[in-house]
């Protein structure tokens, strides 16, 4: 932050230092008595220097993570325009119910009947998925969107390995997500991608051409990441299908047809649903996510383990398989059942016809923006969206503006930028996804400022644009040198304890 007041600090915007600065040896937000009748030293060792923690005390440390967290952008703050991250709001009744005790403070090693209430809801929420996406079976345990991936890539491999089938290449479209060529090729299957077609779904003849007796799966995603609905998906299942191989879908975009379309009517073997996008548990930041995977009934007896069930003697977990078609564990234990338990308070809040209104006014959400901006951003696929619209910077062609500097003047406009650069289909992509949870007024505010960004680069503000965000505690970042040479031992200069 530049130095505009004596104390560094600029309005209530705290310049905070790093833990380390604040140190004062001796200090400390405890104070225990010396144990008695106890040698300090553990078995003759002796600890010869500082372990190097921070001396702080208790006020200067909750202060320090409360300025931290003030410092970072969340759902709770504003709108999330990332299109494909499905940013909406997490119900404050699924946080109540994820922190009764009996969830809460449940352990993974308790004996199983004293966690029956759990296992109930696991199976529950089981239940629901299986409804909702018209599917036989769902594997809970996966702890992210790709780790349901990996599930699902590691099922259709059993499944093939035990006809004894080796097939060798996984398809997938160009408009993919990232993640789906990056499970495919862990899973050490050979990457082939699928281009588009003009109208932004996957190009069937293309397909066709690429299908033959060594294509193991193709992974879809539908609605896809232009936010187009694939409408030829039907006749893509039977092709995968009668070139003997399993159809992936990835479920990521579930949140625009929950409640109207089950993926098992499509042909789909396999679906991670990421319960933090359509479900509403809270993501970024590196979790907790969930991705439980749907599966259909080929692949049903390959799927890992463990496993909720019911009999006469109540619920338990089947953590070994007789027939050995599992492929085994995917993790250690069960499953995110924080997420389980905000996921199913989510579902029965809203019930069947609730959450079919979540894909119609997250369809109709996008739509809004997508009417508003689309005389002054260009559409690359015209006609309706689904729950995210895709522009390209096609309208910032000769303003010397790129969409990098755009998104960072939504920065000092106040919002988070929308998913830059993917997906890889168009130049310059700026996907916006505003969720169901958004209201007018969020979407009108945020489109005046679309609007208003686009007309500052049109008419010459290009180099505004470049040094931007300027009211934000840090200006322009080197994204580059930040990733590749980061710094991360801090060195106090000697005179003012902080870092040089
Ligand atoms: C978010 C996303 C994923 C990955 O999910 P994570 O839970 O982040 O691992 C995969 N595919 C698409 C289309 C996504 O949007």
């Amino acid at each position: 932050m530049s130095q505009v007041t004596s104390s560094g600090h600029r309005g209530l915007v705290m310049d905070e230092p790093l833990l380390f600065e604040m140190d004062v040896e001796g200090r400390t937000g405890v104070d225990l008595p010396e144990p008695e009748g106890r040698s300090l030293k553990l078995g003759g060792l002796e600890r010869k220097s500082r372990i190097g923690l921070a001396g702080v005390s208790e006020p200067q440390i909750v202060r320090h993570f409360t300025r931290l967290s003030q410092k970072n952008y969340a759902i709770d703050a504003g709108l999330y325009p990332l299109g494909s991250c499905t940013m909406k709001h997490n119900p404050r009744l699924n946080e109540k119910a994820a922190r009764l005790p009996g969830f809460a403070m449940a352990h993974p090693m308790q004996p199983q009947q004293t966690v029956q209430g759990c296992l109930e809801l696991m199976g529950m929420l089981a239940h629901w998925l299986m409804t909702l996406t018209g599917m036989p079976g769902v594997a809970m345990s996966p702890a992210a969107g790709a780790h349901g991936e990996l599930a699902g890539l590691m099922t259709i491999r059993a499944a093939l390995t035990a006809r004894g089938d080796a097939r060798k290449t996984v398809l997938v479209p160009e408009s993919a997500h990232g993640t789906n060529p990056a499970t495919a090729a862990l899973c050490d299957y050979k990457v082939q991608a699928v281009p588009a077609n003009p109208r932004g779904r996957i190009d069937i003849e293309e397909l066709k051409e690429a299908l033959d007796e060594d294509v193991a799966a193709l992974m879809l995603t539908n609605p896809n990441t232009c936010g187009l609905f694939e409408d030829e998906v039907v006749e893509v299942a039977e092709l995968i299908h009668n070139a003997g191989g399993f159809f992936y879908a990835d479920g990521a975009n579930f949140n625009a047809i929950v409640g109207r379309v089950r993926p098992g009517d499509l042909g789909v073997d396999a679906m991670h649903i990421n319960l933090h996008k359509t479900f509403s548990t809270p993501h970024g930041g590196g979790g907790p996510g969930s991705g439980p995977v749907v599966l259909s009934e080929p692949l049903v007896p390959f799927a890992p383990l463990p496993y909720a069930v019911a009999d006469g003697e109540g619920w338990r977990l089947v953590e070994h398989d007789d027939s050995g078609q599992s492929f085994g564990r995917l993790r250690s234990f069960h499953g995110q059942m924080g997420m389980f338990v905000r996921a199913l308070a989510y579902m029965m809040s809203h019930g069947a016809d609730g959450l079919r209104q979540v894909a119609e006014d997250a369809v109709l959400n996008a739509n809004y923006v997508m009417a508003r901006l689309k005389g002054t951003y260009n559409a690359p696929f015209p006609g309706p969206c689904m729950h995210e619209c895709l522009f390209d910077d096609h309208s910032l062609k000769d303003t010397g503006v790129s969409t990098l500097d755009l998104a960072k003047g939504m920065i000092d406009e106040g919002f988070h930028p929308m998913t830059m650069y993917f997906p890889l289909v168009v130049h310059g992509a700026m996907l916006i996804e505003p969720t169901e949870s958004e209201s007018k007024q969020s979407l009108d505010l945020f489109c005046d400022t679309m609007l208003h960004l686009m007309e500052r680069a049109q008419s010459g503000d290009a180099e505004w644009l470049h040094d931007a965000p300027h009211l934000a505690p840090w200006s322009r970042l080197d994204e580059t040198a930040a990733a590749r040479r980061p710094v991360l031992t801090w060195k106090p200069d000697p005179e003012t304890n902080r870092a040089t």
